[in-house]
Order: structure tokens, then C-alpha cells, then sequence
């Protein structure tokens, strides 16, 4: 029976199939061979199981489909593994707030690309409109045109209102959506609303097969109908980036990705090399600056990790 993973505890599944969830579990100690990560399967994962074929009173997930995309963590624990968050993703919205609080643009940065190096659709979700002054207006002005340039749509709303809100179910309609983003900036108010009663999110928390015992929180997927989902990711900062070394980092900018050709040495890292295309779209302007320097900063944590 083919099902989906909608909830993961590390330990066991929800397997959403046509007949409702089924709580499913890999036998033993099962692991992909050679992969990188510390948990075999994730939310977004399509499976078969076996629902003849039970352990510990769950049914046994006997294949794993191929996977679309899939994104990660780092693994506080493993330096050199990561801990994959979701997979089979349309796209990313990361939401953010420029009030109480407001989010960094080196934390949107690291989230595009992020989404950019796994291939992910990013959409950024203004939210709390209403407490916005006429500068914080002209901040959203200034990062809605420079990110819809680069190809990122920025919507400006607020969680607390229904005109708003109402346009995005066109934008998630028949997707799996990944919805991330700091805490505070309206989450949880917006999920709330646009999820169905019955799939809220509170009455998950009860049933947490090991509740109490871990303070990790897992990503777990809602339905706002049976073809379009989110997927939630309560408790995860910040995503995780592909290995790569530092020549790549500029292909997950795309302004950079376009220039870069133009480099003198193919093997520019941007920073003060001669003849560095990039750098010469940054004096005329053509590069903005915050962007530049959220490239830095990246370039900076990617040469402490190795
Ligand atoms: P989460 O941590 O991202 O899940 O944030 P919550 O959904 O818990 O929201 C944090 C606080 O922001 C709550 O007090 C919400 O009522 C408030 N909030 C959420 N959306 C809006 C909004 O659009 N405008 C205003 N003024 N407050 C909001
Ligand atoms: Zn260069």
C-alpha cells in the first residue's frame, strides 16, 4: 500500500494512504546505504508499507519511493551528517516579520540559498502589516523590489486579516508548501487559519508518542485539502546547506550566478580577487550590498565548518 509520511517521530510513522493514517515503523535498525543523514526517512517521504506486516503493533514500511528534493539540517550531534527536515517539496515560504520582531536579512539570505542550492520554489511572506510605520513601509518597498527581482515574490499581509490571507490559497493550492520562519513573527496564527479544524495543529500535540522526553521537535505535514499540504518545522532555525565548496556558494545567488562567468579566474571566490565581475557589479550597483554581505558572512561559516 502506498502511503505518505505526514508526521515523523524518529521512531515511528504517520503514513497517510487512502484508507486514513497508519502508523508504520521501520524494522530494526534500518539505514540508507551510504547516506549522510541520521534518519532514514522524512515527512514528505511516499512509501509503501505492509499493513499485514506489523512491529510493535505498527505496520512496516517496506520501500522508500524516489525522492523529488529533500531538505536538511546540520546534526548538532554529527559534524559531518545532517538531519534531512522534508521532502518532495513545490516550494518554500519563509515568513518574516520587519516589527516585533524584526528578521535579519542575513537569516533570509541563508534561507534562499538554502532553498536555491536544493532547488526549492522561495516565497517571502511579510507578515504583520498592520504594525508597520511609514519607514518600515519603505523597508518592505526596498526588499519587495530588490527580492521579486532576483525572483523571490514578496507578499506583504497580515495573519490577522481574512482579505489577506485569502489570496495565498491560490499560491498553495495543489502544492506541498515548507512554511518557515522565526518565532514570533505570526506562524502559528496564520497555520492556524488556514488549516482545517479538524487538522489543526493543537490537537496533534497530545498523541507525541514520546512526549516529554525529547525537546527536538519534528516537522510534521497539514492538509488545507487532500491535495495541498504544508509542511510545518516548529523549533528549526535555521536550514542546513549542500556540501559544497566555496566557488559554489555564488550559483545560489542569482544575481552572482549571472555574473560570475565574467570573472577573470573561473575559480573566483569574489572577495578581492583582479578582475572579479562581481565585485565590479557591486561598485555600480547592479549587486546590492546587503546581498554581498550576507555572501561573505555565508562564505565565512561554510570555511569554519570544514
Ligand atoms: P509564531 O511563533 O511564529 O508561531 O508566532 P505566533 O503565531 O504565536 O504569533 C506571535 C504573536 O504575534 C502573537 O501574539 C500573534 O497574535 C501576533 N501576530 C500574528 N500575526 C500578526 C499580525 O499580522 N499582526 C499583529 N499585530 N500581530 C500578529
Ligand atoms: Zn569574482
Amino acid at each position: 500500500m502506498e502511503g505518505r509520511i505526514v508526521k515523523s517521530t524518529g521512531s515511528w510513522y504517520k503514513v497517510l494512504t487512502d484508507q486514513g493514517i497508519i502508523n508504520s515503523r521501520l524494522r530494526g535498525k534500518y539505514r540508507l546505504k551510504g547516506s549522510k543523514s541520521t534518519n532514514p526517512l522524512a515527512v514528505g517521504d511516499y512509501v509503501i508499507i505492509d499493513p499485514e506486516d506489523t512491529e510493535e503493533g505498527s505496520a512496516v514500511i517496506k520501500e522508500l519511493k524516489e525522492r523529488k528534493n529533500y531538505i536538511i539540517r546540520q546534526s548538532p550531534k554529527h559534524k559531518y551528517k545532517h538531519h534531512i527536515i522534508a521532502t518532495n517539496l513545490d516550494q518554500a515560504i519563509l515568513m518574516v516579520t520587519l516589527s516585533s520582531p524584526r528578521t535579519s536579512v542575513g537569516f533570509i539570505d541563508r534561507f534562499l540559498v538554502a532553498c536555491e542550492s536544493f532547488r526549492i520554489p522561495a516565497i517571502l511572506l511579510f507578515n504583520k502589516s498592520d504594525l508597520l510605520d511609514e519607514d518600515n513601509l519603505e523597508l518592505f518597498e526596498a526588499m519587495s523590489h530588490l527580492y521579486s527581482e532576483l525572483g523571490y515574490p514578496c507578499i506583504l499581509m497580515s495573519a490577522h486579516d481574512d482579505e489577506d490571507i485569502s489570496p495565498l490559497y491560490a499560491i498553495l493550492e495543489d502544492k506541498t508548501t515548507l512554511m518557515a520562519g522565526h518565532s514570533g513573527v505570526g506562524k502559528s496564527t496564520l497555520l492556524n487559519r488556514l488549516i482545517p479544524e479538524a487538522d489543526q495543529k493543537t490537537a496533534e500535540i497530545s498523541d507525541f508518542a514520546d512526549k516529554g522526553v525529547h525537546t527536538t521537535t519534528f516537522a510534521e505535514m497539514f492538509f488545507v485539502d487532500g491535495k495541498t499540504s504544508i509542511i510545518d518545522t516548529p523549533g528549526i532555525k535555521e536550514l542546513g546547506l549542500v556540501d559544497m565548496d566555496e566557488v559554489e556558494l555564488s550559483d545560489y545567488f542569482p544575481e552572482m550566478r549571472e555574473v560570475r562567468q565574467d570573472c577573470k579566474f573561473n575559480n573566483c571566490t569574489h572577495i578581492n580577487e583582479p578582475g572579479c565581475a562581481v565585485k565590479a557589479a557591486i561598485e555600480s550597483g547592479e549587486i546590492s550590498e546587503s546581498r554581498y554581505f550576507s555572501y561573505l558572512s555565508i562564505l565565512e561559516d561554510e570555511d569554519n565548518r570544514r
